[in-house]
């Protein structure tokens, strides 16, 4: 007991924890993580609880799963780190081809880093750079093109250029002296439809046709300048799971074709299965010029992460030494070995256990279960991609008006879940549910349970 209590002491003297209010951490009883079992999470005083956030969305097939252990282990005995600068290692090789392998068709260049953000930066600066290159044209300047179309909402990471691609005021406001300009749209929610002012979701045909009108004004005006679409396909995650009407993906390959825009999908929180495929661009068979992607690709294990491309823009970096075409960009653990190594045996995983396959169920399960959450009076939209949830609590359903910033509803309700076994981590008043692809049907009904008693009880005084 006194060690545990000197642990939480320690913490909380030299700690500064990310995304959190530092005097309420201190101030508060904290939980110290010690160790894992499949999906569950067990703490210093042996108290044990369902990680029903994926340890922040990367878990894929559970904790200590055996063959990515040994896989590690294996690796341990043979190198932990060399660099991709100027040498090469046999992991990150083979990684590389098979993310090919899996990647939506086209996608064909590997260029890693070791998180989201980085990811994000890569790709922003691979376009941009990409068109200052692209000689051939003589008629029209792509010079000139070095904008972003961006969505409100949007969520790309954490770095100063993810930060500019980003549009959650929360976040981002207090830095914007710091950042660069991008041409900015209401995001394709079909919730609260930015563009017809509605409460209702914006999924029949001709109101997507509305905003797709819109969508394609704006890139009309700006094509000329605009670099790339940066976008979170099918649902924004950060912003609290705003999800997308259907074919809205498609409508954006489509625009950026059409007015010659490269296509940039942020998969950081959408890939290694989280939607029901491995790509949320699959879904509606699009490929995207470059892809971000990182949260799931070691299975929760290592930080890693990876920029894809296609040959079209990889080849517009290639040329004699002198002409500098080079991408002057590199982490220093770019392509870690051990990292390296866990995403293959993740990406094994997937295919020895079909786990596109037996997430189906789980998926409709699920939706199923999530229905019972509209008989809180509170809850005022349930919105879910996959093994993405987002449960949005507002004071009043029917106005959507929210509870106040200072009550922290979700965080209250996700506190209260603690008590009933299971680890969530909400977005404002959006209570997250992101279990790892490896849960049962059973511990589903046992995460469902602990939100929907929480909120029960934690609004009823409201
Ligand atoms: C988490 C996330 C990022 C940032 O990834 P980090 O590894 O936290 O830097 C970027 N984009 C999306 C969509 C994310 O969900």
């Amino acid at each position: 007991m006194k060690h545990h209590q000197s642990i939480k002491d320690k913490d909380k003297k030299y700690l500064w924890h990310p995304f959190t209010q530092m005097k309420d951490w201190m101030e508060n009883d904290i939980i110290v993580v010690e160790k894992s079992k499949g999906n569950y999470l067990y703490d210093t005083e042996g108290k044990k609880y369902l990680d029903g956030i994926s340890s922040l969305w990367c878990n894929v097939h559970g904790h200590r799963v055996k063959a990515i252990d040994r896989a590690i282990e294996k690796q341990l005995s043979k190198i932990t780190h060399s660099t991709l600068l100027g040498l090469s290692n046999i992991p990150a090789i083979e990684l590389a081809e098979s993310l090919i392998k899996i990647a939506p068709k086209g996608l064909s260049r590997v260029f890693y880093s070791d998180n989201g953000s980085t990811a994000m930066e890569i790709a922003l600066k691979m376009a941009f750079q990409y068109w200052r290159q692209l000689s051939s044209r003589k008629t029209d300047d792509t010079r000139k093109k070095t904008k972003f179309l961006t969505f409100v909402n949007g969520y790309h990471g954490d770095t100063i250029g993810s930060v500019s691609l980003g549009g959650i005021e929360l976040f981002h406001s207090i830095y914007k002296p710091l950042l660069f300009s991008t041409i900015r749209m209401p995001g394709p929610y079909c919730y609260r439809c930015p563009f017809h002012k509605s409460r209702d979701r914006c999924q029949n045909g001709s109101v997507m046709e509305g905003c797709i009108s819109h969508i394609e004004k704006v890139i009309q005006k700006h094509h000329q300048k605009l670099s790339g679409v940066v976008i979170e396909p099918l649902i924004q995650g950060a912003s609290g799971m705003l999800t997308q009407p259907p074919g809205f993906v498609k409508t954006i390959r489509h625009l950026c074709d059409k007015y010659d825009i490269l296509m940039i999908a942020d998969e950081v929180a959408t890939g290694f299965g989280r939607t029901g495929l491995m790509f949320a661009c699959e879904h509606e068979a699009v490929t995207p010029d470059i892809m971000a992607i990182a949260k799931g690709i070691t299975a929760g294990y290592l930080p890693l992460a990876a920029t894809l491309t296609t040959e079209k823009v990889f080849n517009a970096f290639l040329g004699k030494y002198e002409e500098k075409k080079t991408f002057f960009h590199g982490h220093t653990y770019s392509g870690n070995p051990l990292a390296c190594v866990s995403a293959l045996e993740n990406l094994k995983i997937f295919r020895k256990e079909k786990t596109i396959q037996t997430i189906q169920p789980k998926i409709e399960f699920l939706k199923e279960k999530l229905k019972r959450f509209y008989d809180l009076k509170n809850v005022g939209d349930i919105r879910q991609v996959g093994l993405m949830v987002g449960i949005e609590l507002v004071k009043d359903r029917e106005t959507k008006e929210p509870f106040p910033y200072s009550a922290r509803m979700g965080h209250r309700v996700i506190l209260k879940a603690r008590e009933y076994g299971v680890i969530l981590r909400p977005l404002g008043d959006v209570v997250v549910l992101m279990p790892p692809l490896s849960i049962t049907l059973g511990e589903l009904k046992f995460l469902m349970n602990a939100p929907y008693n929480a909120i029960r009880e934690v609004t009823s005084g409201f």
